[in-house]
């Protein structure tokens, strides 16, 4: 296959001027732009001025070796990704190519080459050389946006940090003067005049809810997380004692098979499971709420899940309701919520490098599993 790139520019160091000579021709007229050296000493001076795109290195050299010149060109970083086509006359020897290779050399051939091994070999190195940098370029990308992910991603929790700080004060000033309206002007309105106030002080009590969230979504892990070893089902005990009086007012039942020790951050795991365990009692249907817990060990991680008999999930919401603010059953003024809680879970379960995603059937419950690394 011939090389698309005739233009690339190659570096020749021979010491014999009749070598360099024969060289430069073939190469040249196989459309390379040639650069000579006769000495080691001044191809590392040309390789690091010229920065060609690949090197023709003679072993036999008046100064340095062509081994160490090889050997100096892969140790610094502004020359080692150039490739270097060793050549000798001298050094023909299996041994001779092997220590070439093994000191940094990306081929060495022996001389005679002939005219077409040599120009098919230099189109193979430079193939490659570029395939390389196509990699490295893309890895590059990739750390760059990873970084301007990070960047961003910190900027919105600062910034929904900052802002369910400052909407709190303008919130609670707007909540009592409702309050001592309500108090000491109920009289003086009527009775439109006292609906609308209501609906000032339910809008307050909303917002304030959702700032509380938010704070609680843009807290979750900031400054990082601590990872210890986490008993699940002590973290499960801890949050059924919690919940207890909501269960008790439900009548609901938790139950559980045996849970293991994980790695994870003990508040944010109890976080977890206390959004999920909540939900799973809020959103019941007619018949008492039933709880179970379970977790299955997989390769290189466990699979929880929370299964409830609950109202069940749309199929069009399963995967809304992790979005922020999100609510699939908003319209049933039974069930009170501010839509972050599930996004609280997603940013948790993703913060300790796992996933989570839910399996529901409406009017027979919801099944939530997350995954945890081991
Ligand atoms: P909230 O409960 O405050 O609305 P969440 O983020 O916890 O917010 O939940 C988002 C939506 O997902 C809820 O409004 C509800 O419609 C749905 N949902 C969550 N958990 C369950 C569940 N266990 N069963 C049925 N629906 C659920």
């Amino acid at each position: 296959m011939m090389d698309n790139q005739p233009t690339a520019s190659l570096l020749i160091v021979d010491d014999t001027e009749a070598n360099r000579y024969a060289l430069t021709r073939i190469l040249a007229s196989a459309g390379f732009r040639i650069h000579e050296a006769s000495t080691g000493r001044q191809a590392l001076d040309m390789a690091m001025a010229l920065r060609p795109q690949l090197v023709v290195l003679d072993i036999k050299l008046p100064d340095i070796s062509g081994y160490e010149v090889c050997r100096i060109l892969k140790a610094d970083p502004a020359t080692q990704h150039i490739p270097i086509l060793q050549v000798s006359a001298s050094f023909v020897r299996a041994e001779d190519q092997a220590r070439g290779l093994e000191g940094g050399a990306d081929a060495y051939l022996t001389q005679p080459v002939e005219r077409p091994v040599l120009v098919a070999t230099i189109h193979a190195l430079l193939r490659a050389r570029r395939a390389e940098e196509a990699l490295r370029e893309s890895e590059r990308r990739l750390e760059r946006q990873a970084r301007e992910l990070a960047r961003s991603n910190a900027e919105l929790e600062e910034f929904a940090s900052i802002l369910s700080h400052d909407l709190r004060a303008p919130l609670v000033s707007i909540g009592g003067c409702a309050q001592l309206l309500h108090e000491e002007a109920r009289d003086k309105l009527d009775s439109e005049g006292n609906e609308l106030l209501r609906m000032i002080q339910d809008g307050v009590a909303l917002m304030g809810g959702m700032i509380k969230s938010l704070l609680t979504w843009s807290r979750v892990g900031a400054g990082g997380i601590q990872l210890t070893e986490c008993d699940a089902e002590e973290t499960l005990s801890s949050v059924i004692r919690t919940l207890w009086p909501r269960f008790e007012e439900a009548g609901a039942v938790v139950t559980h098979d045996p849970l293991p020790t994980v790695r994870a951050d003990a508040t944010l795991l109890t976080q977890l499971f206390q959004n999920l365990i909540e939900n799973g009692v809020k959103y019941r249907g007619q018949e008492p709420p039933r709880i179970h817990v379970s977790a299955q060990d997989g390769e290189g991680e466990w699979t929880f899940s929370i299964r409830d008999n609950g109202i069940g999930i749309a199929p069009q919401d399963c995967e809304r309701v992790f979005e922020m603010f999100h609510r699939g059953h908003r319209d049933e003024a039974r069930y009170e919520g501010t839509g972050v809680g599930l996004a609280t879970c997603k940013k948790i379960v993703e913060r300790h490098g796992g996933r989570i995603w839910l399996e529901s059937q409406v009017g027979e419950g919801t099944t939530f599993f997350f995954t945890l690394p081991k």
